[in-house]
């Protein structure tokens, strides 16, 4: 059978223990549909028709190590050769409450009753040890037809569990494939289910659709789904800007902005991803327009950067993500003077890698402008270069390159807290006018000065 060589050594191993000891086990789930499109599978998941306690048994007589966590929901972790597999008792999920709970589940051996919990047909095929696809719900066709399409009744899917519409549209996003009109519709018709979803879950999701290949085009097609939880891109959407530097609507800018961040391994960086889609969410808020009818936006990146933070809080980011994502939309639009001491000065502010970053994101933006932008494109590509040779330089670039520490500053009276803070910029940027040789002596004399002078 053609694909059975891609099925990995530990997984058959416990398909064949369960087989042999007469229960039905099938590979399941996500690597099946991945080795379908001839895409790289991972995490192999089994099911089958042993109870929890049966595959625990059947593991232990083949010396298989396993874990029981998730027990009450029916999956035993089997680790087989060093590889975790997850196995998971064909199972009804019971009611569901708050459209995401499933209030009890319930074990079967009836595989179509397992099948029929599954989201979507290209998720709920199931590949034997033999090589043999069991597909109840047309899957395979829809995979060879690029299509999404909810198992069963869709309406009723999404009220079950409403993550599954953001599952829908991040496998859109990953695999450029539609969505089925009923499944479609069913996802519009019951977005509002989305404000039930735990943020930490929407993340996930989101996340995962942000830094896919057809991100721009889903959440183009879509934006009326992800306004539940961003409403900021429904005032995007068709917000002229009226500026010879756009000739698209804000959403639109965007939209080509995500397009241009760069994608390495199939994805995008999930900082440069995220900075993209929200450095110009503020433009609408403060658009004003001056007596010839030309829009200005000033002050548009803080805005932005308030619409992130109530994204990250409704995700619950964690905070490195949360800071970076910050950083680069506070400073998208922001250039230093292209000359060595304004550059210099810039460069203190970020690390190498956000700086990176920023410049990724800057020149995305910049190609997203009409062609009267080009000068900045021209400004932009001489501050890097500039930035390059100070770095070949080995000039302080942040705190730890002064010749002095903390530790030194506070021996001669400086107080840890703002003083401190305060005393080390000055320090650096005297460093960078010249005013001061970076060694301890000069150091410690400059700061003992401009300590008594503020
Ligand atoms: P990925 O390749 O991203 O891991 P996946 O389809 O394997 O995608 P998982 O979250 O690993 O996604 O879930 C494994 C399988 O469990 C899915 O293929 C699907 O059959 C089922 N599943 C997962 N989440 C849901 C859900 N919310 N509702 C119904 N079925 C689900
Ligand atoms: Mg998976």
């Amino acid at each position: 059978m053609k694909y059975l060589h891609l099925i990995p050594n530990y997984c058959l191993k416990a398909l064949n223990i369960l087989n042999g000891s007469g229960y039905e086990a099938y590979a399941v789930g996500g690597a099946v549909r991945d080795i379908l499109m001839n895409r790289d599978p991972h995490d192999f998941d089994i099911a089958t028709s042993a109870l929890p306690d049966e595959i625990i048994t059947v593991m232990s007589m083949h010396n298989i190590k396993t874990v029981d966590m998730a027990k009450k929901h029916g999956t035993i972790t089997a680790v087989i050769d060093g590889n975790n597999v997850e196995i998971t008792t064909y199972r009804v999920d019971g009611e569901y409450v708050d459209n995401r709970h499933p209030q009890e589940v319930e074990f079967t051996t009836n595989i179509a009753l397992d099948v029929a919990r599954r989201d979507f047909t290209m998720n709920a095929l199931y590949f034997s040890s033999d090589g043999t696809i069991v597909d109840l719900n047309g899957g395979t066709e829809d995979i060879r037809a690029k299509r999404i399409r909810a198992v069963g009744n869709a309406e009723i899917r999404f009220e079950e569990d409403a993550l599954r519409i953001m599952r829908g549209l991040r496998f859109a996003s990953e695999l450029g494939f539609d969505i089925e009109a009923q499944t479609e519709q069913a996802m519009f018709n019951k977005k509002a289910l989305l404000r039930n979803i735990s943020g930490e879950r929407l993340y996930s999701e989101f996340t995962k659709l942000v830094i896919a290949p057809y991100a721009s085009g889903i959440i183009r097609q879509y934006t009326d789904i992800f306004a539940e939880f961003c409403p900021s891109l429904l005032k995007a959407r068709g917000f002229e800007q009226n500026s010879s530097y756009h000739d698209k609507d804000v959403l639109e800018h965007i939209l080509a902005v995500l397009d241009s961040i760069p994608l390495t391994d199939g994805c995008r960086d999930v900082t440069l991803a995220y900075a993209a889609l929200c450095h110009d969410l503020g433009k609408p808020y403060v658009y004003k327009t001056d007596e010839n009818g030309v829009g200005h936006m000033k002050g548009h990146a803080e805005v932005s950067l308030k619409i992130w933070d109530e994204l990250a809080d409704r995700f619950k980011v964690d905070n490195k993500l949360r800071a970076d994502v910050s950083e680069l939309i506070k400073y998208h639009d922001t250039f230093p003077e292209p000359e060595q001491k304004s550059v210099h000065r810039f460069m203190l502010h970020h690390t190498e890698e956000n700086l990176f970053k920023l410049h990724i994101l800057q020149k995305a933006d910049l190609s997203a402008h009409t062609a009267k932008a080009s000068g900045r494109v021209e400004k932009l590509a001489v501050i890097m270069d500039l930035e390059q040779k100070i770095r070949n330089k080995n000039l302080v670039l942040s705190r730890k390159d002064l010749a002095v520490s903390g530790k030194d500053l506070i021996d001669i009276g400086i107080n840890p807290g703002p003083q401190m803070g305060s005393t080390i910029d000055a320090l650096l940027e005297a460093v960078i006018d010249g005013a001061v040789e970076n060694n301890p002596s000069s150091l410690l004399s400059y700061a003992l000065k401009y300590r008594f002078n503020s």
